[in-house]
């Protein structure tokens, strides 16, 4: 079984320690492929360096909405540069937040804007954080898949990633070109929402991911998520659509490379 992680955070502290032993369980769980995704400055520059380290890990780089107070015209300049590099997969994660409302809505708003337009610039697929935003992001996002040079080319523009919207609403990103992430809480009993938008989307719009460290599949509740783990979100996905884990981990496998602009060798390496 092939298995992709479409959105980790393992160059963070929670990884400092062991991080060798996770990239092993991983390996052998059948992970062949995993973005490291930044959220602010130090985490945008951990992840390419951690990525460096194996052709299997791919950085994104972001602001993420909840530090968007913080962002200046020369941190996004700084982000741009960073985007262009070649080994950098995607712009993010960037969004809305406006659940936890760290910084103001306003701010947040105009900060998002400024990232898509370096993703349109740059010609890179955007990571989508949007928690309790997802009837406003949807204007923002239509505007972003307008201008992205990504859809002429066939290629997804971007990836919303841990959903928390409806299916209806998810069927109205995959229409402007958008993948959705499936994370490890599909596994829980009372995420009904998750599995019927497993089941509802077209297999060829879905990616999987763990959001290590955090959201970890319900038997492992508490602990820190990584992303061998990403197996339970591929089993959960395969029980809600009905098909074989097998078929589903290939198919959210090659799709990740799709949306990310990457290939994994056949005969993959260790991670
Ligand atoms: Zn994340």
């Amino acid at each position: 079984m092939r298995l992709f992680d479409s959105h980790s955070h393992i160059q963070g502290r929670e990884f400092a320690a062991g991080l060798p032993d996770v990239l092993a369980r991983a390996t052998a769980a059948g992970v062949v492929g995993v973005a490291v995704c930044g959220y602010d400055p130090e985490s945008n520059q951990a992840a390419i360096a951690l990525a460096a380290t194996s052709p299997q890990l791919f950085p994104t780089v972001g602001y993420h909405p909840h530090d968007a107070n913080e962002v200046t015209p020369a941190a996004l300049a700084e982000l741009e540069s960073l985007a262009r590099r070649p080994e950098v997969v995607a712009v993010g994660e960037i969004g809305l937040d406006f659940y936890r409302d760290l910084s103001p809505r306003e701010v947040q708003r105009r900060v998002l804007n400024e990232q898509l337009g370096i993703a349109v610039r740059v010609g890179k697929p955007v990571c989508v954080h949007s928690r309790a935003a997802e009837g406003e992001i949807y204007e923002h996002l239509t505007m972003y898949a307008g201008s992205s040079p990504l859809r002429g080319r066939g290629r997804p523009v971007g990836v919303m990633h841990c959903f928390g919207g409806t299916l209806e609403q998810a069927r109205r990103y995959v229409e402007l070109g958008f993948v959705v992430s499936i994370p490890c809480t599909i596994t829980y009993q009372n995420n009904t929402e998750a599995r019927r938008i497993a089941a509802g989307l077209p297999l060829s719009a879905l990616v999987v991911e763990t959001d290590s460290p955090y959201l970890p599949p319900r038997d492992l509740r508490g602990k820190r998520n990584e992303p061998a783990n990403v197996r339970a979100a591929v089993e959960g996905l395969a029980a809600a659509r009905g098909i074989a884990a097998e078929a589903a981990a290939e198919a959210t496998t090659a799709n990740a490379c799709q949306l990310f602009g990457v290939s994994i060798p056949v005969k993959a390496g260790a991670l």
